[in-house]
């Protein structure tokens, strides 16, 4: 038996509709999870909770965060930080849940030096024009930002490799079930 729970980092660009394909199957009672509730020094999306999408802090705080070591990884995307609380992921995962980060590719391979037994997961659109609909679709940010986030994605989807499973997210409860698999079959298996 594994003495505490696995750590899952599930990455993908911008608009690609990873919290929604999280939200299939998070409460999956089967599948032990938690998400690991990140901060951020972005502004509040209209429908997001604090502390249930992420934390909200000052670039004060963040940055007070980073020196007292109480971060797992954290990075600079599209002019505002985010971050991975250290104590919280070691806590849940020590309860023997299993920890699931949402975050970019630079934080990801931070993660897989501390954590090389990481699960790598991930998701891609069908294309570039339809992530670049979904974005607009969101109409959350102004064009400037999602011209950055759409030059970022094609960054970002060069570096898939770096990951063990990619899955499209052609089909929402598809792309689902298919990371269910994943996670189980990690679950299942000795280390
Ligand atoms: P958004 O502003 O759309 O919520 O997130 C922007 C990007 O930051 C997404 O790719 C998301 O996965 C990533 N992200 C969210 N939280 C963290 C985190 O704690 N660390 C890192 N490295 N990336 C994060």
């Amino acid at each position: 038996m594994r003495d505490k729970g696995l750590l899952i980092v599930i990455s993908g660009p911008s608009g690609v509709g990873k919290g929604t394909v999280i939200k299939r199957f998070i409460e999956d009672p089967d599948l032990k999870l938690a998400f690991s509730v990140s901060m951020t020094t972005r502004e509040k999306r209209e429908g997001e909770v604090e502390g249930v999408n992420y934390y909200y802090v000052t670039r004060e705080e963040f940055e007070k965060t980073i020196k007292e070591g109480g971060l797992l990884e954290w990075t600079e995307f599209v002019g505002n930080y985010y971050g991975t609380p250290l104590a919280a992921v070691e806590k849940l995962r020590s309860e023997g849940k299993n920890v699931l980060l949402e975050i970019e590719v630079d934080g990801c391979q931070q993660v897989k030096k501390k954590v090389p037994d990481a699960l790598t997961i991930f998701i891609v659109p069908p294309s570039i024009k339809e992530l670049e609909n979904r974005i607009r679709g969101r109409k959350t940010e102004a064009e400037e930002i999602v011209q950055q986030r759409l030059a970022k994605a094609e960054k970002e989807l060069e570096k898939t490799n770096q990951y063990r499973y990619v899955v499209c997210n052609d089909d929402v409860d598809l792309a689902a079930d298919i990371i269910r698999v994943i996670i189980r079959h990690h679950m299942e298996k000795e280390f």
